[in-house]
């Protein structure tokens, strides 16, 4: 296989030219050879150019390797061999984290049992929807709890600085149950949130049929642990015996990680962030980011922001053709968040701008972090007096004012205008607004949005240290995994921490099964 790269075509060609440039470039017929797109992305420098690179199949490849931008191809081969075991590893949660490790491990043939503490899809939505149509909050069934985890009701971008093999792993398979096969191939992929719910949902299924076992709506209360090894997870229903439990909870799961540690489980606090949602009109984002120019087949974009203050203030999740959400999951709480649909078609472009917390913030007990943003959470539901988020316009954040805003939020239950100014600490306001000037040079008229949250639920405070076999430090057969163990933040890196997790028991299980 050979990787072409650089290969250009202008915004109005169509793709089906790429075979004739393949042809020309390498000086053969289209009839020699087949070809795939493994990345596509925009260059909007000066005219407008979609650039792609290519894996190209073809018969005596080296003769083709003196060309420039050519090079030879080999894809890993990441199939598992099958281990033949009785035993049935159990998976808390069933977010990105629990569901990959679920996949990866059935498909060597180990038949996960999947406890979730959320209802399945249709159910989960109709909670949701009640929520922010009429603004009646189930602590039981919301953003962050249920079938797909807290990625469900999102933007469901698949975006990662992490480079692994596994990410296509991941994009295939979310493609086999029905995403866009764009998503294995453009800069930044993002399914939606009306797609990604039909993909988990027919995932499950598929995990089902093949022998996983679900436990919906039967949250895990604590583990039974004996001289330092797991041997149990207890849940109101039942004592489920197994000593490899996958932790993949997330990180809003606070009740089962204060119990672990009350249980003994090594846990320690981490950096974390919180902020605000910026919301600007998308045209104004786009008429930045691509200069001025129009044309049908831009995306709607995208920015990323970042100031070297103090403390680092940066920006995250955009969500762009978005919304701004509640993701709260407590009553009395206000926690923001974004999602959009597949096409991105709202008016509104909305981004979390985020302030590092360093661990030495908050106190020294290892979950003094939780406390501190749940105090954030609720602070802000008692300026508010409702389930409204907090609302400023930023022009007058930096004047420490109070105005009406200049555009209604696209936050569904409406918004309380405040001040964040006596909102945060004195320390972070002055970082955000030095934070906010420089991201004016970036996108002129950035100050022109309006911030809502607090968003507080980007990272999680704790880390459930494990060993350089992915088991806690304190707990043998306690695998912590993904966000709420600290060892991810997002859709993608915590899939691929399942995966992670999943190979080594995999291995575990091969070596005791020979
Ligand atoms: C609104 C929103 C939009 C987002 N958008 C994006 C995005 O576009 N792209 C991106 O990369 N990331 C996004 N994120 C972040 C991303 O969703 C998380 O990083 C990711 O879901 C974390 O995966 P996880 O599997 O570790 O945990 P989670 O997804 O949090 O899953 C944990 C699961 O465990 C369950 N659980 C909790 N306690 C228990 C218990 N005691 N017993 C049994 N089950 C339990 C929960 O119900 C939950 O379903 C978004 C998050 C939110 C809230």
């Amino acid at each position: 296989m050979l990787l072409i790269s650089e290969i250009k075509l202008n915004i109005d060609e169509d793709e089906a030219l790429l075979g004739k440039l393949i042809a020309k470039k390498l000086k053969c017929s289209k009839d020699d050879f087949s070809y795939r797109i493994i990345r596509k992305s925009l260059d909007a420098r000066r005219e407008l150019l979609f650039v792609y690179s290519l894996t190209v199949d073809i018969k005596n490849e080296e003769k083709y390797l003196h060309i420039k931008n050519v090079t030879k191809y080999g894809e890993p081969d990441l199939s598992v061999k099958p281990v033949i075991t009785d035993i049935r590893p159990i998976i808390i949660g069933y977010g990105p984290s629990g569901i990959f490790s679920a996949v990866r491990l059935l498909e060597a043939g180990i038949k996960p049992i999947i406890f979730e503490k959320g209802k399945r899809i249709p159910e989960r939505k109709k909670d949701i929807d009640n929520y922010f149509n009429n603004g009646i909050f189930n602590p039981d069934s919301n953003v962050q709890y249920g079938e797909g985890g807290a990625g469900t009701f999102s933007d469901a971008k698949l975006t990662t600085r992490v480079k692994n093999p596994f990410i296509k792993y991941i994009t295939d398979t979310f493609i086999r149950f029905g995403a866009d096969p764009s998503i294995a191939y453009v800069a930044h992929p993002h399914v939606g949130t009306d797609r990604i719910m039909d993909v988990i949902t027919k995932l499950t299924d598929y995990l089902i049929d093949n022998g996983a076992e679900f436990h919906f709506e039967e949250p895990v209360r604590k583990l039974e642990i004996k001289d330092n090894k797991v041997k149990a997870v207890i849940t109101d229903k039942n004592t489920y015996p197994s000593d490899i439990v996958i932790l993949a909870s997330g990180h809003s799961s606070y009740e089962l990680i204060k119990e672990l540690y009350e249980e003994g489980v090594y846990i320690e606090k981490k950096d974390m962030a919180v902020g605000f949602r910026v919301e600007h009109p998308q045209s104004l984002i786009d008429s930045v980011q691509y200069k001025n120019k129009k044309h049908p087949k831009l995306e709607p974009s995208e920015y990323f922001l970042r100031y070297n203050g103090d403390k680092g203030v940066y920006s995250f999740c955009m969500c762009p053709g978005g919304y701004v959400i509640p993701s709260n999951s407590k009553c009395n709480t206000i926690v923001t968040n974004g999602m959009s649909y597949h096409n991105r078609d709202n008016t509104l472009a909305n981004s979390a701008i985020l302030i590092q917390v360093n661990k030495e913030e908050f106190s020294d007990n290892p979950l003094g972090g939780f406390d501190y943003l749940h105090n954030l959470e609720s602070k802000a539901y008692e300026i508010s007096g409702s389930y409204k988020a907090l609302s400023q316009n930023i022009s007058d954040y930096l004047d420490n004012k109070v105005s009406k805003l200049k555009f209604e939020s696209s936050y569904p239950l409406g918004t309380t205008v405040t001040d964040f100014n006596s909102f945060f600490n004195e320390k972070d306001n002055e970082i955000f607004k030095e934070a906010i000037n420089y991201f004016e040079t970036c996108i002129p008229g950035f100050k022109d949005g309006i911030m809502v949250g607090p968003e507080t639920r980007s990272s999680s405070p704790v880390r459930i240290t494990r060993n350089e076999n992915l088991e806690s430090l304190s707990t043998k057969g306690l695998y912590p995994t993904g966000e709420g163990s600290g060892y991810g933040g997002g859709i993608m890196s915590c899939a691929l921490d399942g995966i992670r997790t999943a190979n080594i028991i995999i291995e575990k299980l091969r070596s005791i099964s020979v």
